[in-house]
């Protein structure tokens, strides 16, 4: 038995959040009629001439910086010439041997905590190709070219990553990375983000590469991983049957969660790449970097180290809580109504209110509870007017619209009894009605304790502060 290891490289394709298309004036609004958004530039009539767009290039600079990336002071576009129905010039302008953003790296966080640095070989700028419509027309396809000249950053990690889950925290990560730089606003249903995965696998130990497929077509992160895990047994089983995995562009195929041979390979070579005569080398100065690199927003890194260092946050919640953008303002939002509760309204986002918005299956913007909601909610368990207890109830009353934290526990009655002479009172009567157990108690049964708080908070309708009625049951018991 041969022990394999899996070896994956992603390239990712993030549609920049540009108004207009990369070399001409067209919208880049997504879900038009047909072919409403595509210029002659687009459509690539002869005698057009492209125009790049300068706010393309400030983004993927952006990112670039955010990853601590060689910008490229000169980059080129080059043509990458194939034929296809959705590209009609017969060309790509894409970035081929000087990529605006070259090397860098990504730190992600795997599942027992440690973490781990994945490469960025390259980031380029291109032009998307426009969309086949095959089920509309029987016997047909149809042709949209809205999407054609979308700008494009490509980025192109190392072979870093050795699981499916590997590369599904690097593809989060960057996923997250993009719309905090507000860059690209990440909708993979719209296919805003798209990744193609590499995979191979080779004989643990083993240093040189093993032969690769190219998994295209994958929309969510769910499938990515499903899609390389087939993969990898798929190579392995044909490996070990005396046969050879073949350099290939293959198909997932979620409805049968499997990955089908699409066309053989293509080399860099047969796509005959050549600078592109009609736009001049895009150059990029220290002082553009500068300026950029000043107005960056606070990046997931920083902020989970500020988490950490600064809230007193466990590695694992820092990292939730960074994952995703929204998820971060959500709390940020919350924590400048409370500085100082800054655990307990992470445990609260983490825990109950996420359990909440996956069950509606809501994502947090939308979510009924807004973050100031839930911290008045915090606050009244921080100042002890309820019980951590109680807050569940008020939370589940304020998911059903039924209003603010305080509203609530004034509608309900649901205040906290903190008064000493109350809880002595229900305490005596509990200690009245169970002879039984106190006798228990008295022959170092410690266990009934629990039934006598239990009982206690039963008959106070969870409104006792469990903490007063720990301390004063046991001097109870001790005295009777
Ligand atoms: P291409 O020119 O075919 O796009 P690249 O060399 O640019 O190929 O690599 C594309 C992606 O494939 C990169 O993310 C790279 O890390 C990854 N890759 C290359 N070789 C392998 C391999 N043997 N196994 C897994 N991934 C690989
Ligand atoms: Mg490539």
């Amino acid at each position: 038995m041969v022990a394999w290891e899996t070896v994956i490289g992603l390239e990712i394709h993030a549609q920049l959040a540009t108004k207009s298309k990369i070399f001409s004036a067209a919208s880049t609004t997504f879900g038009s009629e047909p072919n409403t958004q595509a210029c002659a530039v687009d459509l690539g009539f002869p005698g057009v001439l492209p125009v790049l767009n300068a706010e393309a290039v400030n983004m993927a600079i952006k990112f670039g910086v955010a990853i601590d990336a060689e910008i490229t002071p000169v980059s080129v576009f080059a043509r990458k010439n194939y034929f296809y129905p959705d590209l009609p010039k017969g060309y790509q302008i894409s970035q081929f041997e000087l990529p605006i953003v070259g090397p860098g790296n990504l730190s992600i966080s795997l599942e027992d905590g440690q973490s781990k640095i994945i490469g960025v070989t390259r980031a380029h700028l291109e032009e998307d190709a426009g969309k086949s419509l095959h089920e509309e027309f029987p016997d047909q396809t149809g042709i949209d070219l809205n999407r054609a000249g979308t700008p494009l950053l490509e980025i192109v990690s190392d072979p870093d990553m050795r699981s499916a889950k590997e590369a599904v925290a690097y593809a989060r990560k960057i996923h997250a990375l993009v719309q905090y730089l507000e860059i690209c606003d990440g909708n993979m249903q719209e296919g805003s983000f798209r990744c193609d995965a590499n995979v191979s696998v080779r004989p643990m130990g083993e240093k040189a590469l093993g032969t690769r497929a190219e998994i295209k077509n994958i929309n969510s992160f769910r499938f990515l991983e499903r899609a390389i895990n087939f993969e990898v047994e798929r190579q392995i089983d044909l490996i070990e049957d005396g046969a050879k995995v073949v350099q290939e562009t293959r198909l997932y195929d979620a409805d049968k969660d499997e990955t089908r041979s699409m066309r053989s390979k293509e080399e860099a070579n047969d796509y005959r790449y050549f600078p592109d005569p009609d736009l001049l080398p895009v150059a990029v100065t220290d002082e553009d970097i500068k300026r950029i690199r000043a107005a960056l927003p606070e990046l997931p890194e920083q902020k989970r180290q500020r988490y950490i260092g600064d809230l007193g946050l466990s590695d694992y919640n820092a990292e939730l809580l960074t994952t995703s953008r929204d998820v971060a303002d959500y709390f940020e939002q919350a924590l400048a109504k409370a500085p100082t509760l800054g655990a307990l309204i992470a445990n609260w986002i983490l825990g109950d209110l996420t359990g909440a918005l996956n069950k509606a299956d809501l994502d947090i913007q939308a979510s009924p509870i807004t973050a100031v909601m839930l911290t008045e909610l915090i606050e009244r368990i921080a100042d002890n007017t309820i019980s951590g207890k109680i807050a569940k109830q008020v939370f589940e009353a304020m998911w059903q619209g039924e209003g603010s934290a305080d509203a609530i526990i004034e509608a309900q009655g649901l205040k906290q009894i903190t008064d000493s002479g109350a809880i002595e009172s229900i305490i005596d009567e509990v200690i009245a009605a169970n002879p039984d157990q106190v006798e228990q108690f008295r022959a170092g049964k410690e266990k009934v304790l629990g039934f006598f708080v239990g009982q206690i908070m039963k008959q106070s309708k969870g409104k006792a502060n469990p903490g007063q009625v720990n301390q004063m049951l046991r001097d109870k018991l001790k005295s009777v």
